[in-house]
């Protein structure tokens, strides 16, 4: 199996090379990962200036290269240049991405444009634990996921995020309860005011989402798609206009 690995945080991420170490278990593995982090630009591609790709000597049996272009960019150059591949994993992002933060997330974007590529995906990202971020008590339950999303029953686009200390694994949805964006203003060395978009703790996650799970140290595995129609709305217009302009 060919697995082509990138992720957000840049080519140099300590995330990027404790995922390439557990997938080497499962086949071969190719990282193309972005020049310098790249966290928060969600499913941006570069059109507007040429891309470049560089091989660079990262990890001791490992072919690694780095882009000059986001975490999507990536994935389309990595496929681009490997001739496709049998999955693409995206992370081990250092922050986790739960609930809204998918909407942002370069981790998960790079998995997304994977799949429009046609090939299946895991976004894998770990909770922060105040200091160097460390991979041991993940690594197995990495393989585990790994093991069980290669399978062909296994969806098509995965999001694992992955607790500090964690103690199983749930299938859970994306949680969309509530939005922790919020402005917080201040003031640089000159006295001229500026703003940092950033994030508040919310109130409790609802039972069996991607929130929940990470608070009761679990594992969580959510299954996305790309397709974003409102099913529900669209049925409901539907029966109402059944057509919006007839002859
Ligand atoms: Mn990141």
């Amino acid at each position: 199996m060919r697995i082509l690995i990138s992720n957000d945080d840049g080519i140099f991420s300590p995330g990027l090379r404790a995922l390439a170490e557990v997938a080497a278990q499962f086949g071969e593995v190719v990282l193309f990962a972005p020049d310098y982090e790249q966290s928060a630009v969600g499913h941006a591609i570069t059109i507007m200036r040429p891309l470049q790709v560089h091989k660079v000597n990262l990890i001791a049996g490992f072919e690694a290269y780095r882009v000059n272009g986001t975490p999507a960019d990536c994935v389309a150059m990595g496929l681009y240049h490997l001739g496709g591949a049998d999955l693409v994993l995206s992370g081990i992002n250092i922050g986790l991405n739960l609930g809204n933060d998918v909407w942002h997330s370069g981790t998960v974007a790079a998995a997304k444009q994977a799949v429009l590529l046609g090939v299946r995906a895991i976004a894998f990202s770990q909770a922060l634990n105040g200091g160097e971020p460390t991979y041991e008590k993940q690594k197995p339950y990495i393989a585990e996921v790994l093991s069980m999303l290669t399978q062909a029953q296994a969806p098509r686009l995965v999001n694992v995020n992955l607790p500090n200390e964690p103690r199983g694994i749930r299938w859970t949805h994306q949680s969309v309860r509530a939005y922790n964006g919020k402005v917080v203003e201040g003031q640089d060395p000159m006295g001229r005011k500026h703003f940092w978009l950033t994030a508040v703790p919310l109130t409790e996650p609802e039972a069996g989402s991607d929130r929940w799970a990470l608070d009761h140290e679990l594992v969580s595995l959510t299954p996305l798609r790309l397709n974003l129609t409102d099913e529900d709305w669209l049925e409901r217009v539907r029966e109402r206009q059944p057509a919006l302009i007839d002859e």
